[in-house]
Parts: C-alpha cells; structure tokens; sequence
C-alpha cells in the first residue's frame, strides 16, 4: 500500500516547519514553500525554482498541494461570483466572492452541511455530512485566486476580506478552520489582518471560549432573536446555549483582544412577522443596551424549504429606526447574488442543473454556468 502523500496546502507555518525537519530538511525550508503556495500560487514542486531538485523529488515523493476541485462556476450579474467546489469523498460546498469597489469579500464554508438545523437556513435542511480539512478551507481561498488570475504581481487584491459565513457551523470544525485563518492572516500567505477575517457562529459557546484564547480574528454572532423562547425555535443550539450565556461569551472574547477598540458584529436576519416587529426592535435594543457591538439586519432570503417570508422594505426601514434611535451602529446586509442563489443562507452544494432551473432562477438574469472541471 502507498503511504498517503500529506497534503501542504493546509499547513500553517509551525505544522510546515515541523514537517520539514521530520523529512530531515532545514526548517526555513518551510517559508519557502509557503511563499510559493499561497503567494505564488504553484501547486508543483518542480516549479519552485529556489529548491534544489533533490528535495524537489523527495517532496513529490512524500507531499503534494492539492486544492479542491471546481465543478462549476456561476456569474451573477451584480458581480458576485460561486463556485461549487468538490471535495474528498464526493461532498460539494460553495465559496461565494462579493465584489463591492475596491473590496473582495470571500464568504467560505467550513463543513459540508451543518448539523445545527436553524430554522431558516438551506444548509441546516440539508443535514451534516462532514468537516472540511484544513487544506479544504484555505483552498477556497487559493481557488478564488487562482480563478481571478490574481496570483500574478500587479493585479490588485481580488480578496481583501474573508467572512467564514459560508456553509457549516465553523466552531464545530474548530482545529482545521483555526489552521485556516492562520495562513488568511499569515504574512508568508495571504497576510490579511486580523480585522479582516471573520468567524460567524451561531454560538457554540465552549468553542467560543475556546477561541478566546488562540485567535484575534474578527466576531460575528448569529443571533437574530431578542429573547430565548423565539430564538430557541429559530436557532435550536441556544436551548443548550440561551442568549444571557452567549453574550457572555462574546463580550470575554472581545475583552480578551489587544486592541480594545473591536465589537461584536450581530447579526439579525429580518423573517417577516417572525421576528421584524418594532416591539422586537425594542426589546433588542434592551438586550445590547450595554454590548459592544454594531448590527447587521439581513433580510431573509428565500429557500425553498420553508415557507418564511422577506419583509417589506417599509419593515426593515422601522426596525433599523428603532435601534437607529436607541443609539446603535445599524448596517443593512444587501442581498447579493440571488439570481446564482449566492445569497446568505442559499447555499446547499448544488450544481445548478441548466434544464432543471428552480423558478428565482429563471426569473433571473440568464446566468451561464461555467464547467470548468
Ligand atoms: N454557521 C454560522 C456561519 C454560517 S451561516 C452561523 O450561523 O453564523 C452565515 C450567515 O448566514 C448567518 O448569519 C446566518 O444566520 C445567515 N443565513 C442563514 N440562512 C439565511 C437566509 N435564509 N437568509 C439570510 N441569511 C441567512
Ligand atoms: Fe448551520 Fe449557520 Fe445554517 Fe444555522 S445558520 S444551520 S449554524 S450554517
């Protein structure tokens, strides 16, 4: 039986340098391939020209770089770019880019499905199938990149920011999503910064703590009710961890940060006569009378699994004004990339099937599905 090569693409500089002084090699070594994966974005070892061909072989030997395959890639019109991405063992997730002016947002998933089931969400309907590696997440990153050409000197950056608020729930999927935000923010890889990286979660308040004590990355916190018993039929992990508990959580995570200027960013998906009512907008703004955040209203993008609806403009506008007065900083998410149903809470891994469009879609711009695997 052949040995399983190990797969570099998802190991942080200390998990490089390691590896290369278990192969006997010096563990500067490690800056150097580093370089050429994610800055260079070479997946062949014979490409990296300031390796000796001796070690070149005995890393093709031993080692690869191998991202995950793309199976489709869409176009919306407003810009926002999906792609469905295949991973070991058949699952596909989806890594969505929002351009917007001299911003590139990457939204990237961190498990094939998410086993925590909110009620709103097309990735929850679908049920859990696994974590993605280490080399799964970062890969969307290196594809992104490599799909835009933009590992080429003097293109500008196509990804000034990552928001894992793709599919999955990322602090279940603890150690490969920190590894991966490790090299997001790693000067020898992509070298964002701290702010510019952000973890949403739904609150799983142990991970949470957790994270508290290995990472600055940015924080966002799902939680679109004002009270446990409505949040506990739209997000069921808060019956295992109820508001008053979560809040806690994040305001020692934001405590625990050097820079003591950060917030939690909240966010609040707008489900019409759900949870959009002023006298909701008022009791949230009692619940983080005292937090440190600023709030992001999501209007609720339709599934087909659920009957939820969107509220009118006229009820996002009420809400926002409510918190508006009570003196937050309120930001309404625009909905991107609906026509490729790239939008928050959308994705479930599908390849869109071009004879078998769902109705939004047809309704849609013609968006041309591109095969390129
Ligand atoms: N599991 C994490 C991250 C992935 S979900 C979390 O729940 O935070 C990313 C964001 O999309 C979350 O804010 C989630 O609540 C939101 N979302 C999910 N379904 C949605 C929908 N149908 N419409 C709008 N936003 C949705
Ligand atoms: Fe999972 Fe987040 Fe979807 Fe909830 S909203 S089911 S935690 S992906």
């Amino acid at each position: 039986m052949i040995a399983e090569r190990t797969n570099l693409l998802g190991l942080p500089l200390p998990k490089l340098r390691t590896f290369f002084v278990e192969l006997g090699e010096k563990p500067f070594r490690a800056q150097q391939v580093l370089k050429w994966i994610h800055h260079a974005g070479v997946d062949c070892f014979d490409d990296m020209t300031n390796l000796g061909k001796g070690l070149r072989e005995k890393l093709a030997a031993v080692a690869e770089i191998r991202p995950p395959e793309i199976v489709s890639q869409q176009d919306s019109a407003d810009g926002t770019r999906k792609w469905a991405i295949r991973v070991e063992g058949g699952g596909l997730v989806e890594t969505v880019l929002i351009p917007d002016g001299t911003r590139g947002t990457l939204c990237v998933s961190s498990q094939v499905g998410c086993s925590l089931d909110c009620s709103f969400c097309a990735t929850g309907k679908q049920g859990f199938q696994r974590d993605l590696s280490a080399a799964e997440i970062i890969g969307q990153v290196w594809l992104a990149l490599k799909s835009y050409a933009a590992f080429q000197a003097g293109k500008g950056r196509v990804v000034t920011n990552v928001v894992m608020m793709g599919m999955g729930e990322p602090l279940l999927n603890f150690d490969n999503v920190v590894d991966a935000m490790e090299l997001m923010m790693e000067d020898l890889a992509y070298g964002l910064s701290k702010r510019r990286v952000t973890l949403s979660t739904s609150g799983v308040v142990p991970a949470l703590d957790r994270l508290a004590e290995c990472s600055e990355v940015s924080l966002a916190v799902s939680l679109h009710a004002p009270n446990n018993a409505l949040r506990d039929q739209l997000v069921p992990i808060n019956r295992k961890y109820p508001i008053e508990v979560l809040l806690a959580s994040c305001r020692n995570y934001i405590d625990r940060q050097t820079d003591k200027k950060r917030v939690v960013t909240v966010e609040y998906i707008l489900i019409a006569g759900v949870n959009d009512q002023p006298d909701q907008a008022r009791e949230l703004a009692v619940l983080l009378r005292d937090f440190p955040c600023k709030i992001n209203l999501i209007p609720f993008n339709t599934i087909a699994q659920s009957n939820y609806r969107r509220p009118s403009g006229n009820a996002v506008s009420r809400f926002w004004q409510v918190l508006v007065d009570a003196g937050f900083v309120v930001t309404v998410r625009t909905t991107r990339g609906d026509d490729i149903n790239a939008a928050c809470g959308q994705l479930v891994g599908q390849v869109v099937d071009r004879t078998r469009r769902s109705e939004r879609y047809q309704r849609s711009n013609e968006t041309e599905v591109v095969r390129v695997g």
